[in-house]
């Protein structure tokens, strides 16, 4: 069984409040954990705080990090996650940037006066590898990363692990132009047992906000849909978006889905595992 966790699932900003108490306010964590396999993350947004509690420190911490790009909402958790201030405690922070290497741009935000503390000031062991457009593995985990369209150089990733498929696709461009989706994004999520896809926008928050890096609801429907997808997670809320528009949202992609391969919609909220193994049968959607 593959367990995927949300820790954080806005975009943009934390904003935690009374009116985003039940799908939650911090930003981009997700954690991917299989038996015996080193966890796998992707993103270190403000959500990464409560892996590192759920995790707790019993002995060191050994896992992988893929960030998709250096917004302030995929990067602001490393410091606070609690099991890499142990001593033989190592995370593989996987990335870009758009100057310079993914280990320079790190040390160029957490350090003196934004933050008292830079990357190698942390009991634990940082490494950073700098990727684009390509394969590895990770134990028996293969990982595949592809270019997104954003407002910068960003990656999307797929997971493959124990017969699960797994894409993580939360910052995303939608054409302005009504033009197609990029093949790079196609080829990340093709086949997905789950798809986890920027939602930050309705049509008219789109309208105002075209050119911001994101996409409406529905694009994230049709990514999935024209993929082949079984599985969407409405992801990247936007954080003025309270429950209550969240649970509007839902049902509208619930009902772009209908008749598609995507048979199982859900809004990713804080808390929430989707545990997958290859004879998960997904639910309709209701
Ligand atoms: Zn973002
Ligand atoms: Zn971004």
């Amino acid at each position: 069984m593959v367990n995927i966790t949300f820790w954080g699932v806005r975009g943009s900003t934390p904003c935690p409040c009374e009116a985003n108490k039940r799908y939650g306010g911090n930003t981009a964590c997700v954690s991917v954990e299989a038996p015996d396999l080193d966890p796998i993350v992707f993103d270190l947004g403000t959500g990464l705080r409560f892996f590192g509690d759920a995790i707790g420190a019993d002995g060191p911490f050994r896992g992988l990090a893929l960030v998709t790009h250096l917004h302030w909402d995929h990067v602001q958790g490393l410091p606070f996650f609690v099991p890499i201030h142990q001593p033989g405690s190592s995370i593989q922070i996987c990335g870009r940037s758009d100057e310079g290497t993914l280990r320079e741009a790190f040390n160029s935000f957490m350090r003196p006066p934004f933050f008292p503390v830079r990357p190698d000031d942390l009991s634990g062991d940082i490494s950073f590898s700098d990727v684009a457009d390509g394969d590895f593995e990770w134990g028996r985990a293969r990982i595949s990363v592809r270019d997104v369209p954003h407002t910068g150089a960003t990656n999307g990733y797929r997971v493959e692990v124990d017969g699960v498929v797994i894409a993580y696709v939360s910052d995303h461009q939608e054409p302005v132009d009504g033009g197609g989706i990029a093949p790079s994004v196609l080829e990340l999520c093709r086949d997905a047992d789950l798809v986890i896809h920027d939602a930050q926008y309705e049509p008219q928050e789109f309208a105002m906000k075209a050119d911001w890096g994101h996409c409406t609801v529905e694009y994230a429907v049709r990514v999935a849909a024209e993929a082949g997808a079984k599985r969407l997670a409405l992801f990247h809320h936007d954080p003025s978006h309270g429950d209550e528009v969240v649970d509007r949202l839902l049902v509208d992609a619930r009902n772009f889905a209908a008749g598609t391969s995507v048979v199982e919609v859900v809004a990713a909220a804080e808390g929430l595992t989707v545990a997958l193994s290859p004879a998960s049968v997904p639910t309709a959607a209701v």
